[in-house]
């Protein structure tokens, strides 16, 4: 499979802002195991950017990656749908040298936002040193996918997140 290579300044306004967001995000990594440092930053259909960076754990397997933490932050301040992700990594002491692609599971939950999104998802991968950047897509990079729109499932009263608090019983 062939990747389409692009060099920055030629990346699209929003994918440029949330790159260097995805950056700016990876520093904030938790990575004491991995001594991996990952940066992802969602757009928004409106061009929104969220971020998040890998958390680990002591037992490993408990581990939540930056583009799953870019989900779950952009969920709980009711962002749902998004355009595309980047995300770009380095290590302790290292640039890296090729793009750093989503793992699988973080591919099935790009899956997931992509069917609410309504849309294939654009995914900007770069070396820690911007010298090489593909863009690709979720639809590319996990080509028959199962997502919700599979077993039918209707994903219209989910696509948005609305508040519904009861202030009133907070008042007792
Ligand atoms: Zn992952």
């Amino acid at each position: 499979m062939e990747l389409k290579q692009v060099v920055f300044k030629e990346l699209r306004f929003e994918h440029k802002a949330a790159l260097l967001w995805a950056d700016q995000a990876k520093e904030r990594a938790y990575c004491p195991y991995s001594g991996f440092y990952v940066g992802a930053c969602l757009i928004g259909l409106d061009g929104g950017l969220v971020s998040g960076a890998n958390f680990e754990s002591a037992s490993y397997g408990l581990t939540v990656c930056a583009e799953r933490c870019a989900v779950f932050n952009a969920n709980i301040i009711g962002m749902r749908q998004f355009q595309g992700v980047a995300i770009i990594a380095r290590g302790k002491s290292f640039d890296t040298k090729e793009v750093t692609g989503p793992c699988g599971a973080c591919r099935q939950i790009l899956y997931e936002v992509s069917q609410l999104s309504g849309r294939d998802l654009d995914i900007v991968l770069s070396t820690t040193q911007k010298d090489k950047i593909i863009v690709t897509s979720i639809n590319e990079l996990l080509p028959l996918g199962f997502g919700p729109l599979d077993p039918n499932v209707n994903l219209e009263e989910w696509k948005k997140s609305d508040l519904n608090i009861n202030f009133e019983a907070w008042k007792k």
